[in-house]
């Protein structure tokens, strides 16, 4: 038995497939790791991509995953999509990724993030998919499968991470941090680990996660559209509507519409009272703009049709 992937919590589905390609050595060309953020899709990723350069079973000490956790190992390419991905950065991944491995079997392009992919460099990237260069494989992760162009999905063997069970989360966290703080932060961590620690370490950070938490559930329960307009004009002003939207999409849409996973903690309780109409509204808008969510999209514009067009419904 290999000993892959021993510090990833709560995602044993995804690593035994993960770890059946690698004992076999059928490695696919690309790979999509979708789930909701801070499930651990980048650290999941990267853990991969160490096994795939190393080629042994696992063992972390070996010169080669040395290096890889050193972030200086040549054969692994590495672009963080956090804040967008243009196309200027997937010509140049391009070319690396064209040329031979260094010192491992194998070259390892991994794009976090890339549910901030624009068009143009989408499409650069579907162009190397279309005809990967031997030797290669690209890892790809995404909040959503409907934030890419279908084509790039469809050309990925995708692996989905669950969100991880909340007693797995306290579990693993109660080694370094006190029970009442774990549950304390459990219910707006969204079943994410990542998110978690940061919520238990930065006070200022969980602070502001739960001012937009009550801000969400208040903008889609409020009945007045003033009010919910004075919501959307709150978060233009302070230039952080982006957060805003994604909190709306990443942690709402679930209970919104049925087919995007529904373990949110928004579930049942903050939920109920929302009119079917009002939620048919509001995941139609996200839906609509979700493969279009770059930097440009006026995200205002599209919250206030929602408040909009509810209003007119009711
Ligand atoms: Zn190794």
């Amino acid at each position: 038995m290999s000993n892959y992937f021993k510090n990833v919590v709560g995602q044993s589905r995804s690593t035994k497939i993960l770890a059946s390609h690698l004992d076999s050595r059928l490695i696919s060309h690309a790979y999509l790791f979708l789930g909701r953020e801070g499930v651990g899709k980048e650290y999941l990723a990267k853990e991969f991509a160490r096994y795939i350069i190393c080629g042994n079973k696992g063992e972390d000490d070996c010169p080669s995953c040395v290096r890889f956790k050193k972030g200086i190992h040549p054969d692994f390419i590495f672009i963080d999509g956090f804040d967008g991905i243009k196309i200027d950065q997937i010509r140049e991944v391009v070319e690396r990724i064209n040329l031979t491995p260094s010192v491992s079997k194998k070259k390892v392009l991994l794009i976090s993030g890339a549910e901030n992919i624009g068009i143009e460099a989408a499409n650069a990237l579907l162009k190397t998919l279309e005809e990967p260069p031997a030797d290669s494989v690209i890892l790809i992760t995404s909040r959503s499968e409907k934030r890419l162009p279908e084509t790039i999905v469809s050309r990925t063997q995708v692996i989905k991470l669950n969100d991880i069970p909340k007693n797995e989360i306290e579990k693993a966290l109660l080694y370094s941090y006190p029970k009442e703080e774990i549950e304390s932060v459990l219910s707006i961590s969204g079943g994410s680990m990542g998110e978690c620690i940061r919520l238990l370490t930065d006070k200022k950070y969980r602070l502001k996660q739960e001012e937009i938490r009550n801000d969400v559930i208040s903008f889609l329960k409020n009945n007045s559209v003033l009010d919910r307009f004075k919501i959307v004009e709150k978060y233009e002003k302070n230039k952080s509507i982006k957060t805003f939207f994604s909190f709306l999409t990443d942690r709402v849409l679930g209970s919104l519409i049925s087919d995007y996973g529904e373990s949110t903690e928004f579930s049942e309780k903050d939920l109920k009272s929302i009119s079917a109409s009002r939620k048919k509204i509001i995941a139609e808008k996200i839906l609509k703009n979700y493969r279009n969510l770059d930097y440009n999209i006026n995200l205002r514009i599209i919250l206030e049709e929602m408040i909009l067009e509810d209003s007119l419904n009711g």
